[in-house]
């Protein structure tokens, strides 16, 4: 059997249609596969590889800590260097309440963690979480995410949670006094790429600060300039309870984190004790990668990068069949008229040597969130590809 065939054999399928693309090299922007052919990358991973795929200076970090050690010790027990230096580096560039880094090995995890940490803090049980947002699949963050399709064949899941739409003030009136959390992209991903109002956001803050309820924001796949800011929270003017992140956190290798103020994240350590276990989270392989990535990001990008990046693709992203474009810094997502068009366009695409994919919530369009050292001409390439794949 060949690879392909050995892939639909012996690894578990959950794509009725996987893409089924043999990469064998993977670098800045460009994926290479097995015949040769290079694709600009227009996925990164899903919002993964922000400084591009193989960063020198991600791999030296790899490299040094593979001579130093690999697992040792269930997570929290030992003081391992890379953990503590990413921490440290993460709440240096975070408000003074987002002070305590939980690191687990997904954005799944960090998910969990945090549902069980406002439970804690608060004892209460209820969650509000809301349509269209997607949060994980283990069966706690299946049980917030926004779309009763993904949820219903696994049911019963957690009991008190309910669900209400972004960016509508009315749904603000299912927290209360009863609400441990709320769980919020703030910036909607599988949605389409959807920005709600300041003023949403920040009466959302005050209702929880009213009610007594955690924000939770999960900037899993907003978080690391991918807006256009380091953390999309910045551009609502508040602060979350509880930060999630995972995916560009471990700079290509597997790594989440839920981050809270240290008073909260103590009650961890009580009633009952190890209120979290991992053994893998915060491997210190993945943590020196994140760091570096984090390094290269604080170094390497800046917000008028990404608005001219962006400014670009929209000014580029341009056709009758294009109905419109949302877009949030480098994450953009182009709208057909259907799943159907959107699947053309895509092949399209790949065919032509671009990478690109749909959002879960929102078929019809297509998915824009290449890495954030993506340059102008593979832009231009990218788009020339996508208008061109727009005319099959
Ligand atoms: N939250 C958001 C916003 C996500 O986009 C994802 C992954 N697509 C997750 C949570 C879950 O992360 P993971 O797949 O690492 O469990």
């Amino acid at each position: 059997m060949n690879t392909r065939e050995l892939f639909l054999q012996h690894i578990g399928q959950t794509s009725p249609a996987p893409m089924g693309l043999e990469i064998v090299k993977a670098e800045g922007c460009t994926l290479t596969d097995k015949s040769g052919k290079a694709y600009i990358d227009l996925v990164g991973g899903i919002s993964v590889a922000n400084t591009g795929h193989r960063h020198p200076k991600v791999l030296d970090a790899i490299r040094e800590q593979l001579d130093a050690y690999l697992h040792i010790m269930v997570y929290g027990e030992f003081v391992e260097t890379p953990q503590v230096r990413y921490a440290e580096l993460l709440v240096n560039n975070l408000p003074a309440s987002l002070n305590s880094v939980y690191f687990t090995n997904s954005g799944t995890e960090a998910v969990e963690g945090a549902m069980k940490l406002a439970k804690r803090v608060t004892n209460r049980a209820e969650i509000l979480a809301f349509n269209h947002s997607y949060h994980g699949s283990t069966q706690g963050s299946l049980s917030i995410i926004g779309d009763e399709y993904w949820r219903n064949a696994y049911r019963p899941l957690l009991p008190g949670v309910y669900h209400a739409n972004h960016n509508e003030f009315a749904s603000l009136d299912l927290i209360t006094e009863n609400t441990a959390c709320v769980v919020a992209e703030l910036i909607q991903a599988e949605a389409g790429v959807k920005t709600p109002s300041r003023e949403w956001i920040q009466a959302l803050r005050k209702k929880c600060d009213e009610t007594g309820a955690l924000l939770i924001a999960d900037e899993i796949q907003s978080g690391f300039f991918r807006t256009g800011s380091l953390w999309a929270f910045e551009q609502f003017g508040i602060v979350p309870d509880i930060l999630l992140l995972g995916k560009a956190l471990g700079g290509g290798l597997p790594l989440g984190a839920f981050i809270a103020d240290k008073k909260l994240m103590d009650q961890l350590t009580v009633n009952p004790v190890l209120g979290h276990i991992t053994t893998f989270g915060g491997h210190p392989l993945c943590c020196a990668a994140g760091k570096a990535a984090m390094e290269v990001i604080l170094e390497e990008i800046n917000p008028e990068s990404i608005q001219s990046k962006e400014k670009l693709f929209r000014e580029l992203l341009v056709h009758p069949k294009i109905k419109s474009v949302n877009s949030a810094g480098l994450w953009l997502a182009v709208e057909f008229d259907s799943f159907e068009t959107n699947k053309k366009v895509i092949e399209g695409c790949i065919a032509n040597g671009v990478l690109t994919d749909w959002f879960l919530f929102a078929p019809a369009c297509l998915r824009v969130s290449p890495p954030l050292v993506i340059r102008e001409e593979e832009i231009v390439q990218a788009c020339k590809v996508i208008v061109a794949s727009c005319k099959i």
